[in-house]
């Protein structure tokens, strides 16, 4: 069951126009939140972040927080599977084809649901390798646009190389993020390091979750700043984070593998503290 402006029905049913901005010029936002054991995690931090999307490109958002809350519920409830992945896109709606838009438009609001598939537990076991490629998507990354023709081909690039992620550099040699997920190091030293908020990368709900629960244990072992590829090579763990498949320990990037080749300590105990902090807030 899927929600389209308005109207719960069959996902076969559920018709948009081709002028809809969104299938046009990628013209809007989109969310994308867990929900474990059939309750969304973080939905209000998810909410905020759309909120902020939708600033960015000028969309009045369409429905106060507590409809949305509402909306996702009855997708919860509407649909099959106790874990899901609950997806949520916002366009600017209906328009004669002009890269400017004219004001007034009605926002298309849809939302669906498929079953939440995490990684593998065997991909949890040994650790997940990554590429690294030249970040060449816009300047303004910390918006979750819908237009993802960068993270399609990295993706795609990643997986025919064996590779589970593909690692954005910047144009001065240091890692942004993942195609899909926020990028995380372990030094040496064992301080966590996570590329700083701004605009080169998305601010990852699961991100502010993990420094969220690494603050509450008083690690401050935390340093959120740029790292290069080298750096990371060097590292003694590494691990991605995102909605839909939480903490996955990365072991090799680039053909090179990372301290032991396995989940360390370190990322382990992530793990553990972010599924403590779900018991907490579910
Ligand atoms: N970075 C990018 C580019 C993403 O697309 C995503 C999620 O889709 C993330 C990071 C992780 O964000 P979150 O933890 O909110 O899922």
């Amino acid at each position: 069951m899927i929600h389209l402006n308005g109207e719960f029905m069959p996902i076969e049913q559920a018709r948009i126009s081709v002028l809809d901005r969104g299938f046009i010029f990628g013209d809007g936002v989109y969310e994308v939140i867990p929900s474990y054991s059939r309750r969304p995690f973080r939905l209000p931090e998810h909410l905020a972040r759309m909120q902020a999307s939708l600033d960015a490109i000028g969309i009045a958002n369409p429905h106060p927080a507590a409809k949305w809350t509402e909306l996702v519920t009855k997708i919860v409830a509407g649909n099959p599977w106790e874990d899901q992945s609950v997806y949520l896109q916002v366009t600017r709606g209906v328009a004669k084809r002009d890269h400017t838009f004219p004001k007034g438009l009605k926002p298309t609001v849809f939302l669906m649901a498929s079953e939440l598939v995490t990684p593998s537990a065997e991909l949890m076991k040994t650790g997940a390798a990554a590429i690294v490629l030249p970040d060449f998507r816009w300047l303004r990354c910390d918006i979750k646009a819908t237009g993802l023709l960068p993270a399609v081909l990295a993706k795609t690039e990643a997986r025919q190389k064996g590779a589970y992620e593909a690692w954005y550099v910047d144009d001065e040699g240091f890692v942004t993020e993942g195609a899909s997920t926020n990028a995380w190091i372990v030094t040496p030293e064992n301080v966590l390091v996570t590329r700083a908020l701004g605009t080169e990368i998305l601010p990852g709900v699961t991100r502010a979750g993990v420094l969220h629960a690494l603050a509450n244990q008083g690690i401050n072992a935390i340093e959120e700043r740029a790292f290069t590829p080298a750096e990371a090579y060097g590292a003694r763990e590494a691990f991605i984070t995102s909605s839909g498949a939480g903490i996955v320990p990365v072991v090799k990037i680039n053909g090179r593998q990372i301290g032991e080749g396995r989940p360390g300590p370190t990322t382990k105990r992530v793990q553990s503290l972010y599924r403590e902090l779900w018991e907490q807030e579910a």
